[in-house]
């Protein structure tokens, strides 16, 4: 492609609006638009790494057994209403009416039309196992687009789903999507980790995340340096307990006054306590009523292992009336003795001996509290968060923290769709069963932007060659036509192209400077830089974007040279 032909806008100052990198440097390379929040138009440039992207993606979708669909993005309501999520998926569904106004919405997630699509074409275990994937466009209106393509209310996705006759076919079509999805992504030359994340009320480690690990990730996860142990914080368990002294005695209770005392800070510096002697009673508003959640006063509850625990999907913090209706007290000074509602404890707190709570009366601590004593045995379940260092629940090391951006995630769903919306086969005997499904996404567009948050620097986007728009960038600091030095640029093109090299030539009237500069901006992985001083030599310049680091070689041996490049970056990626 010739730089003068290309659609090819760059910026040289940063948008206001973009606060990540990628999504800077994707606007400043003239890679996407913004026509709305979270909607964006693609660019020449965009499109080029896109499409690469969905290539990797194809392939090894294929290459497991996965085949290829599309799947309309104008869903009818009926379906929804069926497995009911019309209701469950709240304000993120775009919903519409037809002129008939009838209900529909734009698909956010294709479970309901794929599972309407099996149920109705297969009927016996002979059909199974079926696993199908579609790229495509996917609506939700997000509470908070934000960050350019990495959450957008447009956005592009890979999703697949499979549908076996029982678990453990279903466990088999698990790993084979998650060996295609470690393979994408080490094809993509990323640095990302496959964590264990949160499976909801099914259970089990049926559900990673694929994260690429990027400082600005939305995402906290834990891994262990020394074994393959990593999840996300939501579902991070470790091997930490509480330090105890067994032969501490019990305590009588007693009811100290704490006059506007109400922070763990607040009561353990007035009390003279470490703020492992107290415990935080936080109270919760779910859908089966108050609840109150026990903690140590140096950890945080985890309201992913909550909603779990309880088996409900939605949880907030008691609004300050409802605290002061329950505990008859003023916010700050809640604790489970006397409570009425139920209350759980995270089970670490089971040594705890003579400990402080809020006395649920203004003003007031309960000191030197016990369980069975003074206060009734909660119900016990891993609530807490785990934190960094805490040694890893398999090997005992402590964990590092990292942060990540979710780029996909494999699932077994279960029964939960084919049960609600019968999509049943009949097995070997005759009988009747629900098949067994999993789904499994991956965001196109929000991959390529994680790809930049993690390959860049101060003078722009630095591609994976997997994911580059081009491979090589010919730049002839001269462009006249009869020149020696465009005359090489020109025939070096050629030959590249003949090659099959992915390659650019900026045949645009500009100083070299700013060809340089927009080259680094845009990120393609190798530059050839073609000018009439080398040219005395018959010499042309080879500087790798990342490590800009020049190479002279000789005319002849440059698209050897280009090639060993190209060569030698895919491999590497390969052994990642
Ligand atoms: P998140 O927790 O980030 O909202 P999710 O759990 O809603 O993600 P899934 O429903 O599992 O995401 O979607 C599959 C993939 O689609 C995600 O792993 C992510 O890469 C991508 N994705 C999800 N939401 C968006 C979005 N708003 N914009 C771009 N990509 C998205
Ligand atoms: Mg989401």
């Amino acid at each position: 492609m010739l730089f003068s032909q290309m659609y090819l806008p760059t910026l040289r100052e940063k948008p206001a609006e973009a606060e990540v990198i990628s999504h800077q440097l994707m606007m400043r390379a003239g890679m996407i638009r913004k026509l709305s929040s979270g909607v964006y138009s693609f660019l020449p440039l965009g499109v080029r790494s896109l499409r690469k992207m969905e290539t990797i993606i194809r392939e090894e979708m294929n290459r497991a057994g996965a085949q290829e669909v599309i799947l309309p993005a104008l869903q009818p309501a009926e379906l929804w209403q069926e497995s009911g999520r019309w209701e469950k998926y709240g304000r993120e569904l775009f919903r519409l009416k037809d002129r008939h106004d009838h209900d529909y919405c734009l698909g956010p997630t294709h479970e309901e039309v794929i599972t309407d699509l099996i149920r109705h074409e297969i009927r016996s275990y002979r059909q199974l196992p079926v696993n199908l994937y579609q790229i495509q466009t996917k609506f939700r209106d997000e509470i908070r687009p934000r960050f350019g393509l990495m959450r957008g209310r447009e956005f592009g996705m890979k999703d697949g789903y499979s549908f076996d006759a029982d678990e453990s076919g279903a466990e088999d079509s698990y790993r084979q999507m998650f060996a295609a999805y470690t393979r994408i992504f080490e094809r993509c030359g990323l640095k990302f980790k496959s964590v264990e994340a949160d499976s909801g009320a099914i259970g089990g480690s049926f559900s990673h995340e694929f994260m690429v690990l990027a400082e600005t990730g939305e995402d906290a996860i834990l891994a262990c340096p020394r074994c393959s142990y990593a999840a996300n914080l939501e579902r991070a368990v470790s091997a930490w307990q509480a330090a105890f002294d067994p032969g501490e005695g019990l305590r009588p209770r007693q009811k100290v006054p704490t006059p506007g005392h109400k922070t763990v800070e607040e009561v353990t510096r007035f009390l003279a306590i470490g703020p492992d002697r107290l415990v935080k009673t936080l109270l919760y508003q779910t859908p089966a009523g108050p609840t109150a959640i026990l903690v140590r006063g140096d950890q945080e509850v985890n309201e992913t292992k909550v909603l779990r625990v309880l088996g409900i999907d939605e949880l907030a913090l008691a609004e300050d009336a409802l605290v002061e209706r329950i505990t008859g007290a003023p916010v700050g000074f809640a604790g489970a003795v006397g409570l009425s509602i139920p209350v759980w404890a995270d089970e670490t707190l089971k040594t705890l001996k003579n400990f402080v709570m809020g006395a649920n009366e203004a003003d007031h601590h309960l000191v030197d509290l016990n369980w069975e004593v003074d206060v009734p045995e909660p119900r016990w379940a891993d609530l807490r968060q785990v934190k960094g260092g805490e040694p890893c629940p398999r090997c005992g090391t402590p964990l590092d923290t990292f942060r990540g951006i979710e780029v996909g995630h494999v699932f077994k769903l279960g029964d939960k769709y084919s049960r609600a919306m019968k999509a049943a086969y009949l097995d070997a005997q005759g009988q009747e069963r629900l098949m067994i499904m999993g789904c499994y996404g991956i965001g196109v567009g929000r991959t390529v932007a994680a790809a930049i948050e993690q390959n860049h620097d101060g003078d722009g986007i630095v591609w994976p060659l997997a994911l580059a728009p081009f491979q090589v960038i010919i730049t002839p600091t001269e462009v006249e036509s009869a020149s020696e030095t465009f005359r090489t640029a020109r025939s070096l093109y050629d030959r590249f192209r003949a090659a099959g090299i992915e390659v650019l030539l900026d045949d645009r009237d500009e100083r070299p400077g700013i060809k340089f500069k927009d080259a680094d901006l845009i990120g393609i992985p190798l530059r050839v830089t073609v000018g009439p001083k080398g040219l005395k030599e018959n010499i042309v310049e080879l500087r790798p974007r990342a490590d800009k680091t020049v190479q002279r070689v000789p005319v002849e041996q440059c698209l050897e040279s280009v090639q060993a490049f190209i060569a030698r970056e895919m491999e590497a990626k390969a052994q990642l």
